[in-house]
């Protein structure tokens, strides 16, 4: 299997074109701005050849029988899923943030697993069969894959085929023989700079009018006409920082890709205009991604309420006298653990063959994830005092003078480096997006809305009520 050096050498053997900062960046394995993205993925490799974490950071895949890392493993079982979750959460544990490229490309091709199938069988078209290959060969190399879902979408009050500027949606602007021509936007790819593939996925549900917006495939890194341009870090200038004010090894990491007439072979397109099946596709994808969601944030919870105990001491205090605010932040951690895996455990055998988390729970569990983990932030901080607030502590180059006025329960030093991990982690690029990453949770609510019954429970209730009068909805004005 790949190792951890087989990773970075694939990354550099295929320059990209990529832009950060107003800079072109050629290779991302000597750049230090992306030093701790590729650590991220880098350290997945490793952890799955140790013996603790091999079962789950690697599996025994459906297709081939061999041995496979999970990212790019089929997720049939309802413990397969569950496995994702823990995979999730394993990776913010151990890095302190969102390890992405072990995540939406394998969300995506399990989701895409269920369109192409249905696809195939109600269209007559041999998409699941490509599809079931590249997951081969993904699987055989252990790539890193990305996906991209959001497209820049213009207006927000207009169609993707009533905006002013064409491009704000990826479409497929031509069709050839033997592929496709896409081009467009998708942003906040995140991991695309340090994945080996990216995943180009429908953003929304597509109408018959617009079937050019519904396209699925799979790129390299470095294909023609793909340009990436890497996001501005929450906290750009002390990413780059050295020694303690750059506390944690590890980062996330996003990109804008601009796709400019990129051309598709027809082996790695999955969806090519069959715009019924983007909604499926976006259904299948949200259930699951959005259960195991409950995972990542509370992987992060655990690492800050770690901070907060490691802070409380440092300052001179018995944890336990923070133990009310610890005990609200493992709960906030352990409410959407427990909510995602509910929504998987309450999910379905799709007949496709892969397992699929119970939407109205899913959709639950993002509203919260969007919620609590904020509260968590704001507890670690309030355990902190000031010093894991961000700009009330000075850089490491100037600290020495200040040492000795800061040792309290522990050195000056650990207490300052417990606090500048606090600050990473809740105000700067230790930040995962849990609000809208994963998609906005008004979208959440949107298909809570649709899927709840409503209407029988209002039912429910009158007759338990012994309400026999009609209670009706007042007529639209
Ligand atoms: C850290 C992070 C990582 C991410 N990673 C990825 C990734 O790997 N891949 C990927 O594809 N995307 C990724 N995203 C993007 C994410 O999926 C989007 O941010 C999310 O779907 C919301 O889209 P938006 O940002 O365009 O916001 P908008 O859609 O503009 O939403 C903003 C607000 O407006 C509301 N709104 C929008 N349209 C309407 C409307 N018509 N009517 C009423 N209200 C409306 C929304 O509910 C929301 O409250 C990531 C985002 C973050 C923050």
């Amino acid at each position: 299997m790949r190792t951890a050096e087989d990773y970075r050498a694939a990354l550099k053997s295929k320059k990209q074109k990529l832009y950060a900062n107003g800079e072109r960046v050629d290779d991302v394995t000597s750049h230090p701005r992306y030093r701790k993205v590729l650590a991220s993925h880098a350290l997945h490799y490793t952890l799955a050849h140790n013996p603790e974490h091999s079962s789950l950071l690697t599996t025994k895949s459906y297709l081939s029988d061999k041995t496979i890392y999970r990212w790019s493993s089929l997720t049939k079982t309802m413990e397969d899923v569950i496995n994702y979750a823990r995979l999730k959460r394993f990776g913010y544990e151990n890095t302190g943030t969102c390890v992405s490229a072990t995540c939406v490309g394998f969300c995506a091709f399990n989701s895409l697993w269920h369109a192409t199938w249905k696809m195939d069988r109600e269209l007559g078209t041999n998409y699941h069969e490509r599809l079931k290959n590249y997951i081969l060969t993904a699987e055989a190399e252990g790539y890193m894959i990305a996906g991209g879902l959001t497209d820049a979408k213009g207006n927000r009050r207009l169609k993707a085929s009533e905006q002013a500027e064409k491009d704000t949606f990826i479409r497929i602007v031509d069709r050839k023989p033997d592929g496709i021509v896409v081009r467009g936007i998708k942003c906040m790819v995140a991991g695309a700079v340090a994945a080996d593939e990216i995943f180009i996925m429908p953003g929304a549900g597509y109408r018959e009018d617009e079937k050019e917006y519904a396209v699925a495939c799979v790129i390299p890194r470095n294909i023609e006409g793909l340009t990436m341009i890497e996001n501005r870090r929450v906290n750009d200038v002390r990413d780059l920082e050295d020694g303690w004010d750059n506390p944690v090894p590890y980062a996330n990491n996003a990109a804008y890709l601009i796709l400019d007439n990129v051309y598709v072979p027809n082996e790695r397109v999955f969806m090519a205009g069959e715009a019924k099946y983007s909604m499926d596709f976006i259904s299948y994808y949200t259930a699951n991604y959005r259960s195991t969601q409950g995972g990542c944030v509370a992987g992060q919870g655990s690492i800050m309420v770690g901070a907060a105990v490691n802070i409380a001491r440092a300052n001179g205090l018995s944890s336990n006298v923070m133990r009310d605010k610890l005990m609200q932040m493992v709960l906030n951690n352990e409410t959407t653990w427990s909510m995602g895996i509910g929504a998987i455990a309450m999910g379905k055998l799709l007949p496709s063959g892969v397992w699929m988390s119970d939407p109205l729970l899913a959709h639950s569990t993002k509203v919260q994830i969007a919620t609590l983990p904020y509260e968590t932030k704001r507890l670690c901080q309030e355990v902190a005092g000031g010093i894991g607030e961000t700009g009330c502590f000075p850089s490491s180059r100037d600290f020495p003078m200040m040492e000795k006025y800061f040792a309290a329960g522990s050195t000056g030093r650990a207490r300052a480096r417990t606090a500048r991990l606090i600050e990473w982690l809740t105000v700067g690029s230790g930040i995962p997006g849990c609000l809208h990453g994963g998609g906005s949770p008004d979208g959440a609510r949107l298909v809570m809305r649709g899927s709840y019954p409503f209407e029988s429970f209002a039912k429910k209730a009158a007759e338990l009520a012994g309400v026999t009068d009609e209670i009706a909805e007042p007529p639209k004005k």
